[in-house]
């Protein structure tokens, strides 16, 4: 197993056929994760494009994560805990000002994912919305979002089966609240 040391990313290429597991070691820790077609950079995961298809946002073993050209990515063929979110963007700078106050410098999920995608050619305005494995979102009725601790436990994982040619960016996401306020590392393993 690899691991993604706290507040940190990685990236790397994950061909077709392909498995990703991706590990929660200790236990509620989220990890934003990105797929690009390897071949042209302009396809990449859409959330719009996956609940169309998917027709719903809970996604979780038995579906699929869908590209902006409605070609199927990714897989999911496991997922112990169940519990993914693909509404929100990754944290930033900007997020951490808002909902923390924090003047600064911080780590965040939107930086080491640009920082790992830059060698592919893959600018920060070309950076969608990521799935947010692990991360517990909740909604009503009225369509209120609240941010609650994951309910991941050490050990719970999530396996993506690679459908074309991927170039995968993945994080041990940096914004407390979504974590269970405190900063763990993520594990993954290709199969
Ligand atoms: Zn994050």
């Amino acid at each position: 197993m690899q691991v993604i040391p706290k507040k940190s990313g990685t990236s790397f290429n994950l061909k077709k056929g392909q498995q990703l597991k991706v590990i929660d070691i200790e236990g509620k820790q989220v990890s934003d994760i990105l797929f690009f077609n390897a071949n042209d950079v302009n396809e990449k995961v859409s959330a719009g494009k996956t609940f169309d298809y998917e027709e719903t946002i809970l996604l979780t073993k038995g579906n699929a994560l869908y590209s902006n050209r409605s070609q199927k990515m990714v897989k999911i063929i496991e997922d112990t805990n169940g519990r993914n979110d693909f509404l929100l963007a990754p944290c930033d700078m900007k997020t951490f000002k808002h909902f923390y106050n924090m003047d600064g410098y911080h780590p965040s999920c939107f930086e080491n994912l640009h920082k790992n995608l830059e060698p592919y050619g893959i600018a920060p305005d070309d950076i969608p919305s990521a799935f947010n494995i692990f991360m517990n979102v909740q909604f009503d009725s009225n369509g209120n979002l609240k941010v609650l601790t994951p309910t991941s436990q050490p050990n719970d994982h999530i396996i993506f089966e690679a459908q074309m040619d991927l170039i995968v960016a993945m994080t041990a996401c940096s914004a407390k609240d979504s974590n269970g306020g405190s900063f763990k590392p993520i594990g993954y393993q290709i199969i």
